[in-house]
């Protein structure tokens, strides 16, 4: 059926009547995240703090801004995530039925140096924002009397096995974990999924902040050898 990505004209497409929302849809993951449901035929609302980034992911999409749109929301900021949810709602007259929450940030640094500003806006970004997004997209699907909703948040390996220099970030992804196992309890009973995926290392501009020394241990833990590849490479 790979012929028929990208064409909403062709047979039907998985995800036609799909409105799907992806925090940090600009950049790495976020963006391929984008693709992938707007070649499945969803339309596509690419939220970042980056509005040129934004952008730019969404004149990459099939039928780009007849059918997406772009939102510029910074996720730990609850007053700009309760006005996105809302904007979404008003245009495209529904909730997002799909939420993935791609949008992070890395503020690397030793245990023993590090301020306590670089751990709590790892923190705010990472497991606050990933927290407002699924509270208002669920507040949101349960008050439009929506029957079933998918939330899908990313968690990171490191969030499971430590890493140096990442203290800060590692606490966030582990909390993203039992963030999303609390929530799929909580949310079951609505027809709310609520799942996490938990990535290696992914060629991503977050990725390229990493130092090579690092780098160069994390690969040696891969099969592959090389970083993970956000575009699909999983898909050949
Ligand atoms: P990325 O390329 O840096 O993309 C993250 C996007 O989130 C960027 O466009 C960023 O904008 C945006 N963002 C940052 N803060 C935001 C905020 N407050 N509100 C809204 N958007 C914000 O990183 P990525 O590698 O694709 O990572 C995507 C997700 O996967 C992250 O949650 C990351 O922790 C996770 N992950 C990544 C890897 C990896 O190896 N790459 C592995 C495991 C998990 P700016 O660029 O302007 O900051």
């Amino acid at each position: 059926m790979a012929a028929a990505a990208g064409s909403l004209s062709g047979p039907r497409l998985r995800l036609s009547s799909r409105l799907a929302l992806v925090t940090g849809g600009g950049s790495g993951i976020g963006r391929a995240v984008c693709r992938r449901f707007a070649e499945e035929g969803s339309a596509v609302v690419v939220v970042d703090v980056d509005e040129s980034s934004a952008e730019e992911t969404l004149r990459s999409l099939p039928h780009g801004d007849q059918r997406h749109s772009v939102f510029v929301t910074d996720v730990s900021c609850p007053q700009s995530v309760h006005s996105l949810v809302s904007a979404v709602q008003k245009q495209f007259s529904r909730p997002p039925c799909v939420a993935v929450n791609c949008a992070g940030i890395t503020m690397d640094g030793l245990l023993l140096k590090m301020e306590a500003e670089a751990f709590e806006r790892v923190l705010k970004v990472n497991l606050m924002g990933t927290f407002l997004v699924i509270q208002a997209v669920a507040r949101a699907l349960i008050a439009s009397g929506a029957k079933r909703g998918s939330i899908v948040n990313l968690g990171s390996i490191v969030g499971k096995v430590g890493n140096l220099g990442q203290t800060n970030y590692t606490a966030s992804k582990a909390g993203v974990v039992a963030l999303t196992k609390s929530s799929a309890k909580e949310l079951a009973r609505f027809g709310i999924r609520c799942n996490a995926i938990v990535p290696g290392f992914i060629d991503t501009r977050m990725a390229a902040k990493v130092p090579p020394k690092v780098l160069e241990k994390v690969l040696q833990l891969v099969p592959m050898g090389r970083l993970g590849d956000a575009s699909g490479g999983l898909f050949m």
